[in-house]
């Protein structure tokens, strides 16, 4: 069903569109946007009475961050969640340890503070910086708190489909959304896209970026898992393959990983079995699964690696129980119910934070986050360990403001990880410390947008910094 281009909808036909679009769920993407080429949009000229100030599709950390930012400035906000889970990869994807530090006051903070308030470990730092140890469970019910508490509504279940903008405008007029009830329209005065993988953006017409400059490759996907009984007198804790860790033989870990990779009893690219702490004694929170040459935006390969990285996490629980004093009688407690997914698309903004900015540590007079620091941790794209051998180290960088706005698309901020920034930047500010201060930046400059009637091209970056200065954050050192 091609649409023509630039089409023009009644009411009535966009209803009749909105009606049979159960159907259009069957229909590959390109007919739903009306063409192989994918550049026809949906069109409208009915304007349609905001349902919310601040519309905020993905309530991964970045998501609820912005969302429950813009509505304590006064935003009426909603979050559009594909899951039942609000955080993200921080808990459908099971990622644990909290990495990557920005400056003081930020809402990582007071995430962090909560997140911590009992646990039985100590925050520790290692080469990957400040290493803020959870407890997964802890983490999705703060996230339901989070949002309930800051009055965000939030619709769980419903997965942004497409967008239909102004009729020969720039802005987003209406999202489409698959909800349990149905496909219903939403639409709000300000977009916040925190998809992680820039769909909205895409969707809008925004340009993107994708993988490593020589050939668009990305970082490989992971499932990752805890295990409990694990002997917290004897186990070890390893967070990467530089980690200098030995057993009790004397052997290095990560060499005695490697060994058991060559050997096959550990899955392909897997040289390392990273065993963190959790906010429990007698935990391990495992990262080791791997799987290459994955485009999680293709349903099926969501498929190949889930099945895949399943099996490898009872490969790698054997390995442990056989080989690793503590491990003995670990258990297998929980994992992952999405598949951990690095990087996908990364939204062209008016600025693309460059390797050379993490590298140096650029300061930005239009810094919305500032000191942002982490390493450079690109996982192999093609193969295992780290694509440029050991992980670089970035110095505190800013990120402007200009990172946050697409050009193309009017109403439209980026949060989280799909931020404009290149390949190798991305792999620094993707972790979930940066992530959550992003998300408070587009918050406030979304709520600043709907009070000022403006576009975010047209925000003044000083009236953002004052906003954000004002909630406690510093940007200045
Ligand atoms: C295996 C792995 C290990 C990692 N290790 C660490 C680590 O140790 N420490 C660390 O700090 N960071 C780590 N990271 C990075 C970090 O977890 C993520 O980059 C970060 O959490 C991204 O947050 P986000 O909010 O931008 O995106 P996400 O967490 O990806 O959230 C995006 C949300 O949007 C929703 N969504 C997507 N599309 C739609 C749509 N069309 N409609 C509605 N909803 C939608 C998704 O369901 C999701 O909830 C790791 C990542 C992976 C994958």
């Amino acid at each position: 069903m091609p649409l023509p281009k630039k089409t023009r909808t009644t009411r009535r036909d966009f209803l009749k569109g909105t009606a049979a679009a159960t159907g259009l769920f069957m229909l590959p993407v390109a007919a739903l946007r009306g063409g192989s080429s994918g550049k026809t949009k949906l069109e409208t000229d009915i304007p349609m009475q905001p349902d919310a100030d601040v519309v905020v599709v993905g309530g991964g950390v970045a998501g609820v961050c912005a969302a429950v930012t813009a509505a304590r400035q006064g935003a009426k906000t909603l979050i559009l969640e594909r899951s039942g889970l609000l955080g993200g990869m921080l808990t459908a994807g099971h990622v644990n340890p909290i990495l990557g530090t920005v400056s003081k006051g930020t809402i990582y903070d007071e995430i962090v503070s909560r997140l911590t308030a009992e646990n039985e470990t100590e925050i520790e730092t290692t080469r990957n910086g400040r290493e803020v140890y959870i407890d997964v469970e802890k983490a999705k019910t703060l996230m339901f708190n989070f949002v309930a508490e800051n009055n965000v509504e939030c619709w769980m279940q419903s997965l942004v489909v497409d967008v239909v903008r102004d009729s020969g405008g720039d802005t987003i007029n209406r999202l489409l959304v698959g909800t349990p009830e149905g496909i219903k329209t939403v639409s709000g005065k300000i977009i916040i896209d925190a998809t992680g993988d820039g769909q909205v953006a895409m969707l809008a017409g925004a340009d993107y970026g994708m993988g490593r400059d020589s050939d668009g490759r990305v970082q490989p996907v992971t499932l990752e898992f805890t295990l409990s009984n694990v002997d917290e007198s004897r186990a070890i804790t390893a967070w990467g393959g530089s980690d200098p860790v030995k057993l009790p033989s004397g052997q290095r870990y990560s060499e005695f990983c490697k060994e058991a990779n060559a050997r096959g009893e550990l899955p392909e690219n897997v040289a390392i079995v990273r065993l963190h702490r959790t906010a429990r004694k007698g935990e391990r929170h495992v990262n080791a699964t791997q799987k290459n040459y994955i485009n999680s935006l293709k349903p099926v390969d969501i498929f190949t690696a889930m099945h895949d990285l399943r099996n490898q996490i009872d490969q790698c629980v054997r390995f442990l129980k056989k080989y690793i004093p503590g491990y003995e009688n670990c258990i297998l407690k929980t994992s992952g119910s999405a598949l951990g997914v690095r990087e996908t698309r990364r939204v062209t903004g008016q600025y693309i934070l460059s390797d050379n900015d993490v590298e140096v540590g650029s300061k930005f007079d239009d810094a919305v986050v500032h000191n942002a620091w982490f390493l450079i941790d690109i996982h192999n794209p093609s193969g295992g360990g780290q694509a440029e051998g050991r992980s670089k180290i970035a110095k505190p960088y800013d990120i402007p403001l200009r990172c946050l706005i697409p050009p193309k698309v009017g109403n439209l901020l980026i949060a989280g990880r799909c931020i404009s920034g290149t390949h190798r930047a991305h792999a620094s500010y993707r972790v979930m410390g940066i992530c959550m201060a992003i998300g408070q930046a587009a918050g406030t400059a979304a709520s600043l947008c709907v009070k000022g009637n403006a576009r975010p091209d047209e925000l003044s970056s000083a009236k953002v910094r004052a906003a954000l200065k004002a909630q406690g954050v510093s940007l200045s050192s």
